[in-house]
């Protein structure tokens, strides 16, 4: 049986972990996919992702910078991805290309399956207006906690985000609104950092204050990178976690849009944490 083409796109696209689980979910289910990494011209995003389609690819994930211009480029899209101005995840139907986002749902199935943290009636922070924290706002919505704050570095962005959720919110009978990093507020249940703090060797963007005795932290961030902030949760007394699970979660997730098929995700993530202990 020839097994079917997919591949993740981006620039750079040489550290991505997606050939390397997406490989692990066609072993466990017998489903016959061939996954590869296509590093596309920064240009060149729409002309690479066409060829690929053309020469039979079925479907690809999309990766920075090209998550913004991969929604555009679809015929329809699903709800998350209209929120969240962006896709990670494209079908090339023959009727014409479905874009989803995934990063959302992967998170929450993070936090509530993986973690054990239902977010249902919870207050929950969201640190950082960029690209993941718009991808992770309407799913994390949808759970319907009591209330979520946006908090940026920028307070006008995480102004622009909150606006744009407003309806979702409201449909969903969350308290939501925008915050500075200065006055975040204090005591919440879950923390999740989708800023760019790690990258830059920062613990946290905010204070321990913003954490209620026994939170959640999340770093979106795994590897290296998160051990600061792990560190700072776990000095200030939360459960933390990176993002290595949300990473698996929204494969899955791909996987799912694609295949129709739902793979087990605790041994990939097992896995995968242990070869990244080994390379450390
Ligand atoms: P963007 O560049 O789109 O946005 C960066 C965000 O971080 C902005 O809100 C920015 O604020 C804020 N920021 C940058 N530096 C700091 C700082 N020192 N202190 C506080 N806030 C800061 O990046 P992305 O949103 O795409 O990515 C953010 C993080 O999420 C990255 O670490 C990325 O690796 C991770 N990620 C993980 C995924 C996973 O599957 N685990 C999926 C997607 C992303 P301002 O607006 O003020 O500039």
């Amino acid at each position: 049986m020839t097994a079917d083409r997919y591949a993740v796109l981006g620039n750079p696209v040489a550290h991505s972990r997606s050939p390397a689980i997406h490989a692990a979910f066609a072993r466990q289910t017998g489903e016959a996919i061939d996954y590869g990494r296509i590093l596309c011209p920064l240009d060149g995003f729409e002309a690479t992702v066409r060829d690929f389609a053309t020469a039979g690819g079925r479907g690809c994930n999309v990766t920075l910078p090209f998550k913004f211009e991969a929604l555009r480029l679809a015929a329809q899209c699903s709800e998350r991805a209209r929120l969240a101005g962006a896709a990670n995840t494209l079908r090339f139907d023959a009727g014409g290309w479905l874009a989803d986002n995934t990063d959302g749902v992967g998170l929450v199935r993070d936090i509530e399956h993986n973690a054990g943290v239902p977010l249902a009636g919870r207050r929950v922070l969201v640190v950082g207006a960029g690209g993941a924290g718009a991808g992770v706002l309407g799913p994390l919505l949808a759970a319907r906690p009591a209330e979520l704050v946006v908090a940026n570095r920028s307070a006008d962005k995480a102004l622009t985000l909150v606006a744009r959720h407003a309806a979702w919110a409201q449909a969903h009978t969350v308290r939501l609104s925008a915050a500075g990093l200065d006055v975040p507020g204090t005591g919440f249940d879950v923390l999740v950092n989708a800023s760019a703090s790690s990258l830059q060797g920062q613990a946290s963007p905010v204070g321990a204050d913003v954490l209620a005795p026994g939170a959640l932290a999340v770093d979106l961030m795994y590897g290296a990178a998160a051990e600061p902030f792990l560190a700072w949760a776990h000095a200030a007394g939360a459960s933390a976690r990176d993002g290595l699970g949300m990473l698996v979660e929204q494969a899955a997730e791909s996987f799912f849009i694609w295949r129709g098929v739902r793979p087990h995700t605790a041994p990939v993530l097992q896995a995968l944490r242990a070869s990244l202990a080994a390379a450390a």
